[in-house]
């Protein structure tokens, strides 16, 4: 039988781009909720809650899925480190896949990465480009800074490892450096390189992103993935078979 989820976020860019790809997918969405509906007014129906709306809600969204013990797909960010340690207890008590990324393609790319890293070791100087639209806030983006945090873990260097843009005399490039570089322009989705450069070779794993519905697909993937889970708190590795 269909999927019938709970679409919370559902007016947004994202709840509507799932509610779109929803119907293509042959995913049934029961109710679609924005601000000021009850949650727990629609749960009874659901088998699963996604939602993609903002991190004020994230607790209440938590809370129901528990008192009815449903899975739940939580696609929303911006949570503090303090505020999310909290919802991570919550989102224990049931099946959760939580994930900064629902892309697949970068996912794969976190995958491979750490594989790379491995593979390669100190000889290779790595380093990690972005590029996205001039509107964005931050820098460098979430996905380039988990695939730093992968790089440094495979490599067992904290975070002073990390170069950010070079300028002036640098002096020599130092094996224990790993370079981030955050690129900025007109309406670039998300582009991350991660590249190991050797003497006498190098190689490049890039990821393009051209439209949002990655996201949406790979929250459905997960949603499908989860309703038969354990309680326990999941991510887009576990989803995609990549641990
Ligand atoms: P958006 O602003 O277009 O949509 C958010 C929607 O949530 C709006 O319709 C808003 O009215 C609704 N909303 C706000 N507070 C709510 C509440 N308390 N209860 C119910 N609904 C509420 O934003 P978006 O671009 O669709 O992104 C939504 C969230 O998903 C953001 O946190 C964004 O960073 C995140 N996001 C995550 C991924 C990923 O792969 N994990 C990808 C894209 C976006």
């Amino acid at each position: 039988m269909a999927l019938q989820i709970l679409l919370n976020g559902a007016k947004g860019r994202m709840g509507q781009t799932i509610a779109r790809l929803a119907g293509e997918t042959g995913f049934i969405i029961r109710a679609g909720l924005d601000v000021g509906d009850d949650l727990a007014a629609h749960i009874a129906r659901c088998d699963v809650i996604i939602d993609f709306s903002s991190h004020q809600a994230t607790a209440k969204v938590l809370e129901v899925a528990a008192a009815h013990q449903k899975a739940v797909v939580i696609g929303t960010t911006g949570h503090a480190a303090d505020e999310k340690k909290h919802l991570l207890a919550l989102a224990a008590q049931v099946p959760c896949v939580w994930a900064g990324n629902y892309s697949v393609g970068v996912n794969l790319l976190y995958a491979l990465t750490q594989r790379a890293a491995r593979v390669l070791g100190s000889d290779y100087d790595a380093e990690v480009i972005e590029m996205h639209h001039r509107f964005k806030k931050d820098a460098p983006s979430g996905t380039a800074a988990r695939l730093l945090e992968i790089i440094l873990e495979e490599r067992k260097l904290g975070a002073d490892a990390l170069r950010h843009g070079r300028s002036g005399i640098t002096g020599e490039r130092q094996p224990t450096e790993v370079g981030v570089h955050a690129l900025r322009g007109g309406d670039v989705v998300g582009e991350h390189t991660v590249m190991f450069a050797g003497l006498g070779e190098r190689l490049e794993l890039t990821h393009k992103a051209t439209d949002r519905a990655i996201f949406a697909r790979g929250a459905l993937r997960a949603a499908a993935w989860v309703a038969s889970q354990q309680p326990g708190v999941y991510d887009m590795q576990d989803v995609l078979g990549l641990k």
